[in-house]
């Protein structure tokens, strides 16, 4: 065979041992590619990636790593045409293509922007703020994550050979984790080419990537703790991987995404010809045939009001009538084929098992007239509708899925059999309620998140916009409880720390702030010996402090403030009425006066290098101030981030404001932008 697919290891393509397995078009059923990974030394890539490419990975830190990855979807974006030519032979359309390329490549864009905003330029990640365990402050706690020192092993579905394998390496490489791809065989072509110009880019250091493209061999008996598997395909194959000796020995982190009888409820309010109605029915077609019904997330189980069935039946059939079924290549075509001939086999199988506890309504054949192909060559099968009378007492329809363009209708008589009915699928990825009943809703949602990892509410407000149900997002949490596997994947920096170990820290303030250079309270306050808002970004050092003069608050300041901003909340201005609030003793300061005072306390007036302040976190007015207190603030430097290339990097300050009694009437973050030497030079 011509085209035998490579196995990237020790960042040199190797073939496997033999001529390998022959792996087929999906659509005319000619060969594409072999495959082989026997002969490879399954313990020596596994070392490779944990001393070589985690080495390197972990000099990193998370903004070099997204800034890595936003390299890569550039590259990646640049050479997507010849991903599309060859992804059409995995029977996919151009829009089935575009979610696993285009979608693929944008994940590994947002998982760059979230290690750049979202985690610190550094190799540590803190996990919350700092835990109080101690009467005087002296002993301290704060959770941490830190890489793992293993690699990743990455074991992939065929139906998405690209997004499948880029939604798992993008938050493995921000977290500082080398990965060894292992795709599904069916379509590994696509992904070893994709891995073929990530290899050719350079942008990734040695060892942070390896490819085995066949069977793992004796893999899983190198593994220790450090390791993760993140494991997509059937429940089967996860539970005998879940099995592993070495995996239950090492505890070896397990991520399973497994399948789902994923349903989607129609509310009682949504009859026909409400705009709710049309929206399910366009939302299940698209479900049953985008990608030929093959995604992890497809609507299997279509839970609609008894009254209503019939006319959903109705519609769902004569939609599905008018989806163009043929060769993906071709423009005007919806719906291409299976990934292979064995995958339509199976298919088939599944609907004559579903067929003996629901009516078949439309469909359920493999024999059929396509667009441009032979049906007798290609993988392609019809979208499938059945009907369940008795789905309450039905087992099949909850259980069997058919991974293909295959639902069924599962009537229901009132929410609380809705509900049932869609637990019984005991545990899915996806799932949607499409109703304009916002009570309607939230009962549906509280009777049924617990056994969804992603839920979408649909309606006429946000359809416009929506994403629809079967699109994973790399923002929002991929993954499901019981059958679903228990796995849960992306969900932006969520994701990041499946590859990471948090561990909690305890000890001194100052310890723990060089650990996670972020200043706690109780750390040393150094004396920056000029006014910390004259230092640039590289002078300012974590645990400089500020402490102001003091200032009295009169009652005339809280009246001006009033009658100057219009907040003439009765607290400020009625002495009587603010002495019946179980909180004050009379008038009150504002809580945004005090933070104004502040300010007027602890900010330097000359042109300088602080640029700007942007905001401030986590602001709480822990005390009333009366008029006739005394107030002080306490500015400490506490954390840093450089924002690479653009002049400036930001900085937290831990404001403290006291009264007279040195009680903390206000706490919070203040956040500027502060100049570097750099760019305060250019401007100087
Ligand atoms: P599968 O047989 O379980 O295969 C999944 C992956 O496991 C493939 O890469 C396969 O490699 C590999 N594998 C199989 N046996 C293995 C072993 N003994 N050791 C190591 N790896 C092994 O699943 P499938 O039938 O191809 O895929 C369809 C299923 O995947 C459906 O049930 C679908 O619901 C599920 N799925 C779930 C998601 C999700 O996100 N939850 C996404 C897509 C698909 P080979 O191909 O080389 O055998």
């Amino acid at each position: 065979m011509k085209n035998k697919l490579g196995n990237l290891v020790r960042d040199q393509w190797v073939d496997g041992d033999g001529d390998g397995k022959l792996l087929c078009s999906a659509v005319t059923g000619d060969p594409v590619a072999s495959i082989s990974s026997n002969g490879l030394d399954f313990g020596d890539i596994h070392n490779y990636a944990r001393t070589v490419g985690g080495t390197n990975l972990r000099k990193l830190t998370f903004h070099e790593r997204g800034d890595m990855l936003k390299a890569l979807a550039q590259y990646l974006m640049e050479h997507k045409k010849e991903f599309y030519e060859l992804s059409t032979q995995t029977g996919a359309t151009r829009a089935d293509s575009w979610v696993d390329i285009d979608g693929g490549i944008s994940t590994l864009f947002v998982f760059s922007s979230k290690g750049r905003r979202e985690m610190p330029n550094d190799h540590v990640y803190l996990d919350g703020p700092p835990e109080r365990i101690s009467k005087n402050g002296t002993f301290t706690a704060q959770h941490i994550f830190t890489s793992k020192l293993g690699a990743a092993i990455h074991i992939n579905a065929f139906n998405f050979p690209c997004w499948g394998m880029l939604e798992k390496l993008a938050p493995t490489l921000l977290a500082g984790v080398p990965a060894i791809v292992k795709p599904a065989s069916s379509t590994a072509y696509l992904t070893e080419l994709m891995v073929r110009r990530i290899n050719a880019s350079g942008l990734l250091p040695d060892g942070a990537l390896q490819l085995i493209c066949g069977g793992v061999g004796d893999l899983f008996d190198h593994l220790d703790c450090q390791d993760t598997v993140a494991f997509t395909g059937s429940k089967k194959t996860a539970e005998f991987l879940q099995q592993h000796p070495r995996v239950i020995s090492q505890s070896v982190a397990f991520t399973a995404e497994t399948d789902s009888l994923n349903s989607s409820i129609l509310g009682p309010d949504a009859v026909p010809g409400t705009p709710e109605f049309e929206l399910f029915i366009r939302e299940v077609t698209r479900e049953m045939t985008s990608k030929a019904g093959q995604k992890c997330t497809a609507i299997r189980r279509i839970i609609a009001p008894a009254a209503s069935a019939g006319d959903v039946v109705e519609a769902l059939s004569s939609a599905l009538g008018k989806i163009r079924i043929g060769n993906p290549a071709g423009k005007d075509i919806d719906m291409g084929a299976l990934a292979s001939q064995g995958q339509r086999d199976e298919v088939r199988d599944r609907v004559l098992e579903l067929s003996k506890e629901a009516d078949l309504v439309y469909g359920g054949s493999s024999d059929f007239d396509v667009i441009d192909a032979d049906a007798t060559r290609g993988a392609f099968f019809m979208p499938t509708l059945l009907h369940c009378q008795k789905p309450l007492t039905s087992r099949a329809v909850h259980s069997v899925e058919a991974f293909g363009p295959v639902s069924t209708v599962l009537p229901y008589g009132s929410i609380d059999e809705a509900i049932e009915l869609s637990r019984l699928g005991e545990g899915s990825l996806a799932g949607s309620i499409v109703t304009n009943d916002d009570d309607v809703a939230r009962q549906l949602v509280l009777g049924t998140a617990a056994y969804h990892g992603r839920m979408l509410v649909l309606n006429r407000h946000c359809a416009a916009e929506s994403t629809g149900h079967g699109s994973p997002l790399p923002h929002l949490v991929h993954g499901g409880p019981g059958r679903a596997g228990g796995g849960e994947e992306m969900g932006g920096v969520r994701g990041v720390l499946h590859y990471m170990q948090r561990t909690a820290i305890q000890g001194a303030p100052q310890t723990l702030t060089t650990i996670g250079r972020r200043w706690i309270k109780g750390a040393d306050q150094i004396d920056p010996g000029v006014h910390p808002f004259r230092k640039t970004f590289e002078q300012l050092k974590i645990g400089d402090t500020l402490v102001t003069r003091e200032r009295k608050v009169t009652l005339e300041d809280i009246q001006h403030f009033a009658d100057f901003t219009g907040d003439t909340f009765y607290a400020h201005t009625d002495e009587e009425a603010a002495a019946k609030n179980p909180f004050f003793e009379g008038r009150v300061a504002h809580g945004y006066l005090i933070v104004s005072f502040a300010a007027g306390l602890f900010v330097d007036p000359d042109f300088g290098p602080v640029l700007a302040n942007y905001g401030v976190d986590d602001l709480r007015f822990a005390k009333p101030v009366n008029y006739g207190d005394t107030l002080k603030v306490r500015l400490a430097c506490k954390q840093k981030t450089l924002r690479a290339a653009t002049g400036y990097g930001e900085v937290r300050w831990d404001a403290e404001v006291t009264n007279q009694d040195d009680e903390v009437v206000a706490q919070y973050d203040v956040l500027t932008m502060v100049a570097t030497d750099e760019q305060w030079a250019s401007v100087n």
